[in-house]
């Protein structure tokens, strides 16, 4: 022990630092792999729009100065096509960041966080850095279980994290449901509809979500430009809040968390329609053809609502076919012991997975228990 270092705040020993995809590099250089794709991270396999690039060129010149503090521009933007309030928007470094500064603007020490289990991880380390407590609920057929998140609501509920579809398992909840649950949320517990992939959901299980955010209540929707927009590298997510709770999150904000290429970028990839209709299509479309070819082959993955897709593996063999996989120079995701999360990628991407997937082995074709 060095003398030096200050002692860890208590609670956080157990907050272990974030695990990312691999790299593409990285693999090349660690086995030796000229073509490596990734399908781990649920990134825009159609790379960034044209419009954007040029966007991100015209912006480079400006780096020298400090970007909008209050990214007016795509503010205003963002705010004329959802029809909200400008006021109702606050933007982060990612949603990521937005998750954090909710958890920072509205939870005491003791204060409860409920979410589901096998969900996404930053909802399990916002408590952690707030000495706030973590209610998780168990996942049925794969999705929330809000019948069993609405039981498990107390008095002491400060925060509701939701994501709709939810990562990594892919699957949905019904509007109605939804709106049944939100009807049991106490005044003073703030739900979080993380709606990251929200793009991606068939017509049935579109929720009228915008709709449910009003001044003095107390949903949040947050959204991103990570996925369906193209740029995860740029880091831009947003939210739709009651003012009282965008003025909040304001409060706790850094000052400059959303750097000027990324807003320039999100305002050119906000105005491509077509390059997001043109991403979502591919994904429903490859989503599907890749799902139908995961149970040919003796697969049994969970019908998805987003851009990637889960699959159930017999216990333990989860790491295993993550590593071989690798090897073949296809990154994919281990999400615990007993399954994987993949990307949906192009065609040729899913193609070359589904071929490394059959030269693993045909015969050890892998059943969920
Ligand atoms: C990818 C993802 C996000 C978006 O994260 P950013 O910080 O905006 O890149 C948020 N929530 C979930 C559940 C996700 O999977």
């Amino acid at each position: 022990m060095s003398p030096g270092a200050p002692a860890l705040r208590p609670g956080l020993e157990t907050l272990a630092p974030y695990e990312p995809g691999k790299p593409i590099e990285e693999v090349q250089r660690e086995y030796g792999l000229a073509r490596v794709i990734k399908l781990a991270s649920n990134e825009n396999p159609l790379g960034p729009s044209p419009r954007v690039l040029r966007a991100l060129r015209a912006a480079q010149k400006q780096v020298h100065f400090y970007p909008d503090g209050s990214c007016h521009r795509l503010r205003q933007a963002v705010a004329g096509r959802l029809r909200c309030r400008p006021g109702n928007l606050v933007f982060g470094n990612g949603s990521n960041e937005l998750l954090v500064l909710l958890g920072l603007a509205f939870l005491r020490p003791g204060d409860e966080v409920l979410t589901s289990d096998s969900s996404f991880v930053v909802y399990y380390t916002v408590p952690k850095l707030m000495d706030a407590r973590l209610v998780t609920v168990p996942l049925r057929e794969y999705a929330y279980d809000l019948e069993a998140m609405a039981a498990a609501i107390s008095a002491k509920t400060r925060i509701v994290f939701i994501a709709n579809p939810n990562n990594p398992t892919g699957t949905a909840v019904r509007p109605r449901d939804l709106e049944r649950f939100l009807a049991r949320v106490p005044p003073g517990c703030l739900v979080v509809l993380d709606e990251a992939y929200q793009e991606y959901l068939d017509a049935g299980f579109r929720t009228p979500s915008l709709g449910w955010v009003r001044d003095g209540g107390n949903v949040v929707v947050l959204r991103t430009f990570s996925k369906a927009y193209g740029l995860a590298g740029l880091r831009v997510g947003y939210g739709i809040a009651p003012r009282e709770v965008a003025q909040a999150v304001e409060r706790v904000r850094p000052p400059f968390n959303v750097g000027s290429l990324a807003q320039a970028a999100a305002l050119a990839a906000w105005s491509d329609a077509a390059y997001v209709r043109r991403s979502v299509a591919l994904a429903r479309r490859e989503r599907r053809w890749l799902e139908r070819a995961l149970a040919r082959r003796g697969y049994a993955p969970v019908p998805s609502q987003a851009n990637f897709v889960f699959l159930p593996l017999p216990s333990g063999t989860a790491r295993s076919l993550f590593t071989r996989l690798l090897r073949l120079g296809v990154i994919i995701r281990p999400a615990g012991e007993a399954s994987v999360r993949i990307t949906v990628g192009t065609r040729p991407q899913n193609a070359r997975l589904l071929q490394a997937l059959e030269k693993i082995s045909p015969a050890r074709r892998a059943r969920p228990d």
